[in-house]
C-alpha cells in the first residue's frame, strides 16, 4: 500500500499520454507558438505499462487516461485493454474532450474502460467555438450520446468562467441530469497558458447563482474525490472542485504521470521525478524507489491562490488536469 507523510493512502494513478490536443482551450492551452515533446520523448504504450503494472502491483487501485486528447493517441484501446488484463477489477476511467468519440466508445468500452469524463463548457456553438478555437460541439455531443449508448458511465466536467459561459450554468446541469449524468464544476486555477482576461467563478458565487433556481444540501466531501457534492431536492448530486478551499487536499489520494515519464506528487508544484531512465533499461526496482520517494515528499497542500497572485507555469495538458 502507498501511504504519504501525511497518512494519506495513495491509491489513484492519472496517466496523461500526450500533451497533444485537437482543441486550444483557452483556459488550458496558448493559441500559439507550440513546441511539442518530440515524439520519441515520450513514454510508448509497453513502456507506459510497465510502471502501471508496478503501481498496480503497490496498491493503485483506480488508473484515469488523459492528456492533453487522450483519444489522439493512436493504439490507446489496446493500451486500456492491457491494463484492463493485468487487473479487471481496476477502475479505469478516461478524461476527453468527446470530439473523436463517437467513432471510438464502442472499442474503448470492449476494451475495459468504464467511464469517462467529458468536459462541456457551453452548449452555444458560437460560445464552444470561442472556448476551443475550432467548430467542436456537434461531435462532442455526438460522442456523449454514442458513450452512453455503449453504457460508458459519463461525468459532465464545466469550467465557469465570468462573462463566457457563467449564462449556461443552469442549461448545463439541466442536460447532465435529463441523461442521468453527474457533473462537476472545476473552479478555473490561473496558469500562465490560459489567456489572460479569463476570470472564474468561485465556489460561493456560483452556489449563490445556483440557490436562486434550486434547494439543495451541502453533502461536503465524498470518500477521496476532490468534488464537494451537493444534493438538490429531487435527490439529483452535484460537485465542485475548489482547489482553492482549504480542506481540498486532506483526501487527496493521487499521483500522476506525464507521458514523457515525469511522475508528479501534487498538480500545482513543479517538482516531479522522471521514471523514464529506469524504465528504458529494464530497472523495475528504480522504478520502485523512484514511485516511493514521490508518494514521500506528496505535499499536505496545493499552492494555488497562495503565491500573492502569481500564476503556475504547469501547463494542464501536460499533467492532464
Ligand atoms: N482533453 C481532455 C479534456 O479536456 O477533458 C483531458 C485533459 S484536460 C487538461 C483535463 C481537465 O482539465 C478538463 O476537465 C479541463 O476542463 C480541466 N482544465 C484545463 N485547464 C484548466 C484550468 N485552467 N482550470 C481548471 N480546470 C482546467
Ligand atoms: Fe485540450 Fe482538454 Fe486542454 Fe481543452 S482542456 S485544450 S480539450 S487538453
Amino acid at each position: 500500500m502507498l501511504i504519504d507523510s501525511f497518512d494519506r493512502v495513495v491509491d489513484y494513478l492519472r496517466v496523461s499520454v500526450t500533451e497533444r490536443c485537437n482543441f486550444r482551450c483557452n483556459y488550458c492551452m496558448p493559441e500559439k507558438p507550440f513546441s511539442w515533446v518530440p515524439k520519441e520523448n515520450l513514454l510508448t504504450f509497453e513502456e507506459l505499462f510497465e510502471f502501471i503494472k508496478v503501481a498496480i502491483d503497490e496498491g493503485v487501485n483506480k488508473i484515469r487516461i488523459t492528456g492533453g486528447e487522450p483519444l489522439l493517441r493512436e493504439g490507446i484501446d489496446q493500451f486500456i485493454k492491457m491494463i484492463y488484463d493485468y487487473k479487471p477489477s481496476i477502475d479505469l476511467a478516461m478524461t476527453t474532450n468527446a470530439f473523436l468519440l463517437k467513432g471510438t466508445a464502442r472499442k474503448l468500452k470492449d476494451a475495459g474502460l468504464k467511464r469517462i469524463n467529458v468536459s462541456i463548457d457551453t452548449l452555444n456553438p458560437k460560445v464552444a467555438e470561442e472556448i476551443a478555437g475550432k467548430n467542436v460541439l456537434k461531435n462532442v455531443l455526438a460522442g456523449v450520446d454514442e458513450a452512453l449508448k455503449v453504457g460508458l458511465k459519463v461525468k459532465v466536467n464545466m469550467v465557469p468562467m465570468k462573462s463566457v459561459n457563467v449564462e449556461e450554468i443552469i442549461d448545463i446541469l439541466e442536460y447532465s441530469k435529463q441523461r442521468g449524468i453527474s457533473i462537476r464544476f472545476i473552479e478555473y486555477m490561473e496558469n500562465t497558458h490560459a489567456k489572460a482576461e479569463i476570470k472564474g467563478l468561485k465556489s460561493p458565487e456560483l452556489l449563490e447563482l445556483l440557490r436562486k433556481k434550486y434547494n439543495f444540501s451541502d453533502d461536503g466531501f465524498d470518500g477521496s474525490s476532490p468534488s464537494h457534492y451537493y444534493t438538490m431536492d429531487d435527490g439529483y448530486k452535484f460537485g465542485i472542485i475548489e482547489p482553492y478551499e482549504d480542506d481540498f487536499c486532506k483526501q487527496c489520494n493521487r499521483i500522476r504521470l506525464t507521458a514523457e515519464g515525469n511522475l508528479i506528487p501534487c498538480l500545482y508544484f513543479d517538482e516531479a521525478l522522471s521514471i523514464a531512465q529506469s524504465i528504458r533499461s529494464d530497472d523495475i526496482k528504480g522504478v520502485k524507489d523512484i514511485l516511493k520517494e514521490v508518494i514521500k515528499t506528496k505535499p499536505e497542500k496545493n499552492r494555488w491562490g497562495t503565491d500573492d497572485g502569481e500564476s503556475s507555469t504547469r501547463a494542464f495538458y501536460e499533467t492532464g488536469g
